[in-house]
């Protein structure tokens, strides 16, 4: 709560609205500034996020910090996280007024989320809608997102080569875990894949990458093509892996899809990525019980 004497009218326009406002001041680096940053506020916005930062140089050698540009109600930012300013210095601590502030970083929408606290997630989430803003009218480009560390190894059959109907298909992924693109009757996607246990199984074999060459004439195991070859099982079962189904909706013919199939057309050049030129190790074996 502040109180100001009412302005002179004469410093007034007729609408009542200021006629001497103060200009917007202009920040200078003084040229042997040892920081090139000015005792006070230094406009910038955050590379990461595009929202607005300001730089605020720190007592002692520290490097400047970056703060959210306003102010927050100290009572409601965790101790560990308040800063204030004081002679143009940033300090890391509240100054015992019911006003603090916070390093951007505390609020930014692309570091990783500190735990919880209601005021700084909502203002995070008002700056994660504001970079969109930035983005989606070109005024922000967020940087490239550097690799993510290494997981898991690829397995081998992560997306393995499927042979049906004679053709080669790149699946859209692990065996067990193609989904069945049909719509169930409370309106959702299947939840099943398409292989089932209790189906004909599929084999896996080495046959030649490229087609057309004569197995006898193959001696390097890079010529060979590990696939899972269903030519053998019947054409409805075929058909049914075609359709991507599983096989509760195979001969569903009111189930309508609800998805478009992910099979891709196997082509050696495009897909080497996924070509594995040894059989995958045989699964461990499960005893199914089965009442
Ligand atoms: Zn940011
Ligand atoms: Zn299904």
């Amino acid at each position: 709560m502040h109180t100001t004497n009412p302005p002179a009218t004469e410093d007034r326009a007729w609408d009542g609205s200021p006629k001497h406002r103060r200009p917007p001041r202009f920040l200078r680096i003084t040229p042997d500034s040892p920081t090139r940053l000015v005792r006070t506020a230094q406009q910038d916005r955050c590379p990461a996020c595009g929202n607005h930062i300001e730089w605020y140089d720190r007592t002692g050698d520290h490097n400047p910090i970056p703060l959210h540009p306003h102010e927050l109600p100290t009572t409601a930012v965790p101790p560990s996280q308040r800063w204030h300013i004081n002679s143009g210095l940033a300090h890391p601590a509240g100054d015992g007024s019911p006003w603090c502030r916070v390093r951007h970083r505390a609020l930014c929408p692309a570091t990783p989320a500190p735990p919880g606290n209601s005021l700084l997630d909502s203002l995070r989430r008002s700056l994660a809608l504001n970079t969109r803003r930035l983005h989606d009218t070109g005024r922000f480009t967020p940087p490239p997102r550097p690799d993510p560390p290494p997981t898991n190894p690829p397995t081998p059959d992560a997306r393995p080569v499927v042979q049906l109907l004679y053709l080669r298909y790149l699946a859209p992924g692990p065996l067990e875990r193609i989904p069945c693109v049909a719509q169930t009757r409370n309106r959702h996607r299947c939840p099943h894949p398409i292989l089932d246990p209790d189906a004909l199984p599929g084999t896996w074999t080495l046959a030649p990458l490229h087609p057309d060459h004569n197995p006898g004439h193959l001696p390097l195991p890079e010529l060979w093509l590990a696939l899972y070859d269903l030519t053998h099982l019947p054409y409805s079962e075929q058909l049914r892996w075609r359709a991507q189904r599983c096989t509760a909706h195979a001969t569903a013919p009111d189930a309508a899809d609800i998805a478009r199939t992910t099979w891709e057309p196997f082509n050696p050049r495009i897909h080497h990525q996924h070509i594995r030129h040894h059989l995958p190790a045989p699964p461990h074996p499960t005893r199914r019980n089965r009442g």
